[in-house]
């Protein structure tokens, strides 16, 4: 016997998707998203989903480790991404995924940080009261191998002082959390906003 996933889970997800759609930051079968339930599963959208079309069916539930709670199921393939950001920051409650062509653009340009400075924008990122900050936003090189990609994620946020609710993935996309579903989309939001200015910028120079 399997729990249901509560209705209002999988209804924030759904609405998510269609969020995430309208902004043109999940093409195709791009990106994924998920919410951490109170019995510490985890609802996560299936692999191979169009994000903006999703249907209750399309969300399942993982254990902590990523595992399917109904064998068979297939959930995204990044699925222990997710499962890195809830096991690292137990405040964290929803995660967000997309492929934009800011992110893409800016992480193939990036090093292993991408730095946004001055942003009045970028006071949507916790730690962060005024716009006269700068946030590092850590880079990852893409990798088919997620367990190891999660490796990499952990050692880098295990040297930092300072972590900032999200990452780029190069050439891939970004990600971003939050308490709740609404603030990862926010930050989300914010991240697009400032690296779509950096990408208009550098068209300027
Ligand atoms: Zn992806």
């Amino acid at each position: 016997m399997t729990v249901p996933i509560p209705e209002a889970a999988i209804a924030t997800i759904i609405a998510a998707g269609r969020r995430l759609d309208d902004a043109g930051w999940v093409p195709a079968t791009a990106g994924n998203i998920s919410v951490s339930l109170p019995d510490g599963r985890i609802a996560i959208t299936r692999s191979g989903r169009h994000k903006g079309a999703l249907v209750a069916g399309d969300v399942m539930a993982v254990d902590g480790d990523g595992r399917p709670e109904v064998q068979g199921d297939r959930p995204s393939y990044e699925t222990l991404l997710h499962c890195g950001i809830y096991r690292r920051f137990r405040d964290a409650g929803a995660v967000v995924h997309g492929h934009s062509i800011a992110n893409t653009v800016l992480s193939r340009a990036a090093g292993g940080s991408l730095t946004l400075a001055g942003y009045e924008l970028l006071k949507a990122f916790p730690g962060g009261p005024t716009h006269d900050v700068s946030v590092a936003v850590p880079v990852l090189d893409n990798d088919q191998d997620i367990p190891r990609l999660q490796r990499a994620l952990d050692a880098r946020w295990a040297g930092a002082d300072t972590i900032p609710p999200g990452y780029l993935i190069r050439g891939h996309g970004a990600y971003l959390w939050g308490p709740d579903m609404d603030a990862a989309l926010a930050r989300m939001e914010a991240l697009e906003f400032m690296l779509a200015c950096e990408l208009e910028e550098r068209r300027l120079r």
